[in-house]
């Protein structure tokens, strides 16, 4: 592994910077109520970079109003889905004109190289936007075929109806800030509900300037509001609220119990997508180059701070000290530093609390039993930069192949044959996703069948497209983002029956 030297930050992003960060509400830029605001960090050099809105449940409470305004009575759950469609597919043409700022705006926040920023984040959110914005226009119902086995010679037309559910509480975290936001926006305004949005506390900036671009847009006051601040006081505020319809979630599974508990109040719809400690799989008849290119990236990737990320990697016995050894190298090679080095592949973790908690694993690790054959610690230097790490020697009771670490961690696992890698792969609280690497399709495809997950990759990774429905399995989450199973839970079906 090679260190890249802090760059500055961009001059262009300083105007952006140096604005006031206030919250979005019934289409106004406000302050808390309380005054208060919270510092954001550059997770590359642990400086301040901006102060913002502390929201809590006071102002939850003023956004639920706009929002609960703009649905029950404003133009936006009376505007026909043709013109819904040109204001989302307006926001995605925004977000491309805009995708430099974003980009930079999200390497400042999250510390995740430019490049991948621009090529990844902001390109497959100006892509959600726009495959959703297509949906507008196809919410449709069914008409239906019924008679009455007690009243034969009576006739109905039934048919059903598809309506948005109303105000949607959305809560998502800060490993793809504007990505994520993309996914909740996106299918909620395409249905016709409107949103109060909560940014996570580390990464709220891009956001807020998506908040300014969906305005662009023309999108009406009140439809979207963006409320900053802490997940124990505006996120609860939001989960709890009893004129909240609908809460989406993204974030760990012990917060989704908590929201799912808060929810019980009214009874609100729940989705979750929430955490994972995927299994990816390599098979000795597998093209090995690619497949130790793939294993590598499907970890290091965004820092390993994916939901899906191969964090648990299943070797075959024969070949299992080459991969080990190839992802090592990989890793070894891998160049840490600032985003906004260009030669940079892999920036800081998000803040202080995740490289506390990711180098608390290293530790755990190697005090379990596991060997670190590449990285293994934290980098002596001002930010929040770990070392891109390979543990061998890892087995099934070791906390860092049971648990989440969220950090570019991959413990690597011999397995035998195919009988005993399905027990394994599944050895797992969760379920989001799944790799495998082989030439023989018969065994990939049994694999993709038995594996209990919502997404699997054959001789790929971490592929992701607006089209495709993403989500979990087990404590990975309910219901799926993207493609248009995502408007399953934005909709809500009412059937009408009329006597003929
Ligand atoms: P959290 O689950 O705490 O945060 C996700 C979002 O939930 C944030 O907006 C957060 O707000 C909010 N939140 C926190 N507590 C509550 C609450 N009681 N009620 C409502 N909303 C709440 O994740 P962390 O940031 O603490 O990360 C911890 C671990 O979670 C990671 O190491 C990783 O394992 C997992 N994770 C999984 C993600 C995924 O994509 N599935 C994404 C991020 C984390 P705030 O940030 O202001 O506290």
């Amino acid at each position: 592994m090679s260190v890249a030297t802090n760059s500055p930050v961009p001059e262009s992003l300083q105007p952006f910077l140096s604005s006031p960060k206030k919250m979005l509400i019934g289409g106004k830029w406000v302050d808390a109520k309380s005054g208060k605001t919270f510092e954001v960090f550059d997770p590359a050099s642990d400086q301040v970079i901006a102060g913002v809105a502390e929201g809590d449940a006071a102002d939850v409470e003023l956004a639920v109003a706009a929002a609960r305004k703009a649905f029950d009575q404003g133009p936006w759950s009376k505007m026909g889905g043709s013109e819904r469609s040109r204001l989302i597919w307006r926001i995605g043409e925004l977000i491309e004109e805009h995708a430099d700022e974003l980009a930079q705006i999200e390497t400042l926040d999250n510390g995740k190289p430019f490049a991948v920023a621009k090529a990844a984040d902001v390109a497959l959110a100006a892509d959600m936007f726009r495959y959703m914005a297509g949906w507008a226009t196809k919410i449709e119902g069914n008409t239906i075929p019924i008679q009455l086995p007690y009243a034969p010679e009576s006739e109905f037309h039934a048919f059903t109806l598809r309506e948005p559910v109303g105000v949607v509480g959305q809560i998502i975290p800060w490993n793809f800030p504007l990505l994520m936001a993309a996914w909740k926006l996106a299918p909620a305004l395409t249905t016709g509900c409107t949103v109060i949005l909560k940014p996570a506390e580390q990464t709220p900036l891009s956001a807020l300037r998506l908040g300014e671009l969906i305005l662009q847009a023309g999108v009406p006051d009140g439809v979207v509001n963006i409320i900053t601040g802490f997940g124990e006081t505006a996120g609860a505020a939001i989960a709890s609220h009893d004129q909240i319809d609908k809460v989406a979630f993204t974030g760990s599974t012990e917060v989704g119990k908590l929201i799912i508990n808060a929810a019980t109040g009214n009874l609100k719809r729940v989705s979750l997508e929430l955490g994972g400690k995927s299994p990816n799989v390599i098979y000795d008849d597998a093209d090995l180059d690619s497949a130790i290119a793939g294993a590598a990236d499907a970890i290091f990737f965004n820092q390993g701070e994916v939901c899906s990320a191969g964090s648990r990697l299943f070797v075959q016995k024969g070949v299992y000290d080459e991969v080990v050894a190839g992802v090592s190298e990989i890793a070894k090679n891998l160049k840490v530093g600032s985003g906004f080095d260009a030669s940079t592949q892999m920036g800081p973790l998000v803040s202080r609390e995740q490289f506390d908690r990711v180098t608390g694993y290293l530790k755990a690790g190697v005090s379990e039993g596991a060997e670190a054959a590449a990285g293994g610690s934290a980098l002596d230097r001002p930010g929040y930069f770990v070392q891109p790490t390979v543990l061998k020697n890892a087995s099934e009771d070791m906390s860092v192949v049971r648990e989440e670490i969220f950090g570019p961690v991959v413990a690597a696992m011999p397995f035998g044959d195919e009988a005993e890698l399905v027990g394994q792969a599944n050895n797992t609280a969760y379920g989001l996703a799944a790799g495998i690497w082989t030439r023989d399709i018969s065994k990939a495809h049994r694999f993709a069948k038995a594996v209990k997950a919502g997404s699997v990759w054959i001789n790929c990774y971490s592929v992701f497209d607006a089209a495709l429905p993403f989500g979990g399995y087990k404590q990975s989450g309910w219901g799926r983002e993207m493609g248009h199973a995502v408007l399953e839970n934005y909709l809500q079906t009412k059937s009408v029956c009329v006597s003929l």
